[in-house]
């Protein structure tokens, strides 16, 4: 089956056209920066995936889309003549608030339920919503399927859930944790089961997913009982712009120290802290790596504050769980970065997760899953590529192949 991915951010767009019967994307799209002057947009197309930068100049992310839909249609790369060719489409939905606890196909009580939870997650439903109208209007017959984060945490207890807060502002506008990531946290803990050839259900894992944005979440007998992201994705690790957990208080005097608005608190802690705020260098953890490695004390610092605390995450789960059987590594950073990992793992040994350095070692092995502890490690430690738009497409065909005919 055909699968369109739609994957809409507030400024970003990522799109791929897959064949889920033989599991290969035939197209891919990348659109950033969508809204302002800097805006681009590349299309690329199986077999060799040659990067075509198309012109977007002044557009919105769903206008976009858009172009990307014409762009489907007409150019000779593309595998497809019609969008009727296209079977389905997959779409990732950041927040699903308390409505949602699997992928649903996306009819009118689910698209009013998917405005409802907007404010969730200001940043990227409301894109998301306006990408699923577009193509509603111009593919009216072809089933969409709404994909979410939060859904895998749906099975979180409420004492994981819920805030110390008066359980009033619970009742009146469901102020609890929903976690993020949780497609890429559910496919972690699949595949590392696949990886220690046992079923899921036996299992207690911490999955890491170390990407630009970062959560880790406790997996017990494959269910999703915490996670670090919360009410929105900006709780929990440290991140590429983003504070994650700080002292709430801070917030509050800030706020009034520095005469801040709400939307400049939110920049702040959405944009402009993290590892680019801590460092002063960049949000990529390459860019940082490289400059702490030519003695620039500020990007040591931000590694040393990224490292503690993804250690202490991993030591709260390991607390929360009643046994660990491994932790699981995926996304940009936990994926690649053989030294990030080395100095997480390094702290984590008196716990029984004992790194292999030279299992650890990447030359070679990108893209592979694979355990990394040595072999009499009490907790082995696995690495696994995430590939969201995949598990998008699979969820998808899954949901339309059990539509009433
Ligand atoms: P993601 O959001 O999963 O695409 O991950 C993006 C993050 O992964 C960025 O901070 C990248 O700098 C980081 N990343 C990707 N490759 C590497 C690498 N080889 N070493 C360190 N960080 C990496």
């Amino acid at each position: 089956m055909r699968v369109l991915v739609v994957n809409a951010g507030s400024s970003s767009l990522k799109c791929q056209l897959i064949e889920t019967d033989g599991k290969v994307s035939l197209m891919k799209c990348l659109a950033e920066k969508a809204g302002t002057l800097d805006v681009f947009m590349n299309v690329s197309f199986a077999p060799g995936f040659q990067k075509t930068a198309h012109d977007v100049a002044g557009l919105t992310v769903p206008e976009c889309l858009e172009k990307l839909l014409r762009v489907l249609v007409t150019d000779p790369a593309s595998p497809i003549r019609r969008l009727d060719e296209v079977r389905a489409i997959g779409n990732r939905i950041v927040a699903g608030g308390e409505f949602f606890s699997a992928s649903v196909l996306i009819d009118h009580d689910v698209r009013e339920k998917l405005s409802l939870c907007e404010e969730l997650a200001p940043l990227h439903n409301p894109a998301a919503d306006a990408c699923i109208d577009l193509m509603r209007r111009l593919m009216p017959d072809t089933p969409q399927v709404a994909v979410f984060d939060t859904a895998f945490h749906a099975t979180m207890p409420p004492k994981a859930y819920l805030y110390p807060l008066p359980m009033a502002y619970y009742e009146k506008y469901k102020i609890r944790r929903y976690g993020a990531h949780g497609t890429s946290h559910r496919y972690a803990a699949q595949q590392a089961a696949n990886l220690l050839g046992r079923p899921l259900e036996d299992l207690g894992l911490i999955t890491c997913h170390l990407g630009n944005g970062g959560s880790i979440t406790a997996v017990n007998h494959g269910e999703s009982i915490d996670t670090t992201m919360g009410f929105t994705p900006l709780e929990g690790l440290m991140m590429g712009t983003r504070s994650g957990s700080v002292d709430p208080a801070i917030i509050t005097y800030l706020m009034r120290r520095e005469n801040m608005s709400y939307d400049e608190m939110d920049a702040v802690l959405n944009r402009e802290s993290g590892v680019l705020g801590i460092s002063g260098i960049s949000a990529d953890m390459r860019d940082v790596l490289e400059a702490a490695g030519a003695g620039n004390a500020q990007a040591e610092l931000a590694i040393e504050m990224y490292v503690y605390r993804v250690q202490k995450a991993i030591g709260s789960y390991y607390a929360a769980m009643t046994r660990t059987d491994a932790v699981v590594m995926t996304a940009g950073i936990g994926e690649n970065s053989a030294e990030l990992r080395e100095r997480i793992f390094a702290g984590l040994a008196h716990m029984g997760m004992i790194l292999d350095k030279e299992r650890n070692d990447v030359t070679g092995q990108i893209g592979v899953n694979r355990v990394i502890s040595i072999d009499d490690s009490p907790i082995k430690i696995c690495i696994v590529t995430t590939d969201e738009e995949m598990r998008i497409a699979r969820e998808t065909d899954d949901l339309v192949c059990r539509m009433p005919a």
